[in-house]
This record gives C-alpha cells, sequence and structure tokens, in this order.
C-alpha cells in the first residue's frame, strides 16, 4: 500500500531519519584498517538505542525456510558483497576495501533508511569512481522526483546515469516506499522507462537506493541465506537515502 504522510506523521519520521543520518556521519569517523565489522555493528546498536531508535533490520525475517532471521544492526557488504552482508568478528577491514553498510532505524512508529559506501584508506581509482558515480545516480535520480512525475522517471534516470558509466545496476532489488512500515508500495527499480508507473505525491516517503555492479550485473546469494555478490567478483557499491516528495524539490531526511 502507498501511504501519504501526514504533516504529523512527517515530523515523527524525521526523527528516525535523523538518528540513521547521525549514525552514518560517526560510522565514517570508524572505518578504519583493523577495525571489525562487528566492531561497526555493536557501535551502530549502541549509538541507535542511546537516541530512542531501535535497529530495525536485527532480526528481519528472511522469508525463507531454514534461513534465520537477519542476526545484526548493519548490512556490512564488502568489496564483491552487495548488500545484506552480516557484519562479522571475523570481517577484518583493511586498505583499499570497499564497504557497503546498510542501516534502518525504527523511532517512534517511522522507519528511516540509508546506505553508505566507504573506502577503507585511500583506495584504488577505479573503486573511488565507483562509490562517487554509485552515490551521484542517487541524486540524477531524485532530481525526478517531484510531484507529477512518476517512478519510472527516477528508476530510468538512476538507470541510465549508471549504465552510462559503464556499470551495471542490480535488477533483482529495488527501493520501496516507507513509513511505519520498513518496505512499503511502491518499489523503486533501479532500471526502468521514463512515464510509467506510480505518479508522486506530496507526502510520500521513499528509499531510493542504487546498487551497482562495477562489472556485470549477475547476483549469487552465500550460504548464509543472505549475502549478495557479485557473480564475476568485480566491486559492488550501495548509496540510500529516505527522502520526502514535497510540492517542489525533494527533502532528504536521511543526511
Ligand atoms: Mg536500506
Amino acid at each position: 500500500m502507498v501511504t501519504i504522510k501526514s504533516k504529523k506523521e512527517i515530523e515523527q519520521m524525521k526523527e528516525a531519519c535523523k538518528v540513521t543520518g547521525l549514525l552514518y556521519r560517526e560510522l565514517e569517523k570508524m572505518i578504519k584498517p583493523g577495525i571489525s565489522t562487528a566492531e561497526l555493528d555493536k557501535f551502530a546498536e549502541d549509538l541507535i538505542r542511546k537516541n530512542g531508535g531501535v535497529p530495525a533490520q536485527k532480526g528481519y525475517p528472511s522469508g525463507m525456510r531454514g534461513v534465520p532471521n537477519f542476526p545484526a544492526t548493519l548490512c556490512v557488504s564488502v568489496n564483491d558483497e552487495v548488500i545484506h552482508g552480516i557484519p562479522s568478528k571475523k570481517a577484518i577491514l583493511k586498505d583499499g576495501d570497499v564497504v557497503s553498510i546498510d542501516c534502518v532505524v525504527w523511532k517512534d512508529g517511522f522507519h528511516g533508511d540509508a546506505a553508505r559506501t566507504f573506502i577503507v584508506g585511500e583506495g584504488s581509482k577505479e573503486a573511488k569512481r565507483l562509490v562517487e558515480v554509485t552515490k551521484q545516480a542517487f541524486f540524477e535520480g531524485i532530481k525526478m522526483a517531484k510531484p507529477g512525475n512518476r517512478i519510472g522517471d527516477i528508476s530510468s534516470t538512476i538507470g541510465e546515469f549508471v549504465e552510462n558509466h559503464g556499470y551495471s545496476v542490480v535488477r533483482e532489488f529495488q527501493g520501496h516506499g516507507i513509513g511505519r512500515e520498513m518496505h512499503e508500495d511502491p518499489g523503486i527499480p533501479n532500471y526502468g522507462k521514463p512515464g510509467r508507473g506510480l505518479r508522486l505525491e506530496p507526502g510520500m516517503t521513499l528509499a531510493v537506493e542504487p546498487m551497482v555492479i562495477a562489472g556485470r550485473r549477475n547476483i549469487l546469494q552465500l550460504d548464509d541465506g543472505w549475502t549478495i555478490i557479485t557473480e564475476d567478483g568485480s566491486l559492488a557499491a550501495h548509496y540510500e537515502n529516505t527522502i520526502l516528495i514535497t510540492e517542489k524539490e525533494p527533502e532528504i531526511l536521511t543526511l
């Protein structure tokens, strides 16, 4: 169901989104060689709870028989891992790693969802370009996020921008509406045709999230039932914010 948020609901939702934004500003300072992804996860959970939130991804059902609920606060996906990587004490970051982190905060009835990709240390030229193009794809996409435009205008803009830079977008996963539920309608693919899909209206809140692969778009899932990796072993990056459709430009709630 597509939900249009009232003024009051938007104010409440902004509180959850603020915690998500704060989390990434703090996490960025911690991304250094030698830290484990489990340490990042512990830090994130503490920060969220201290700020009155709840880590919404922790305990999220897999929907697959025999696959346990997601065990952590953060999804941390390193290098050829695209999304849904599980933090681990054994996963120690090293110089040059490309680290995608995705997190949803729940607070006072609403969700704030965002993702960032960080590079540990300096990083290669290729890694930097991939991360920058992924982030820019989000900003290009949301230029279309205005009343009267359609979801397909956002999707096609992201997809074309990414492919014009020689990269691929993941097609099996997509952005989504967000609010009281973590995942609401509509789905927001990172590819498609302009002029198609739901018409945007003020009060809609959307999680727009390009997932970009440096090589071919094919993905695989690891035996843990969660982690998605690139089939060709190439690097992947992810960038996401929760946005609000307004009468004019969209408002980014999780920066
Ligand atoms: Mg997310």
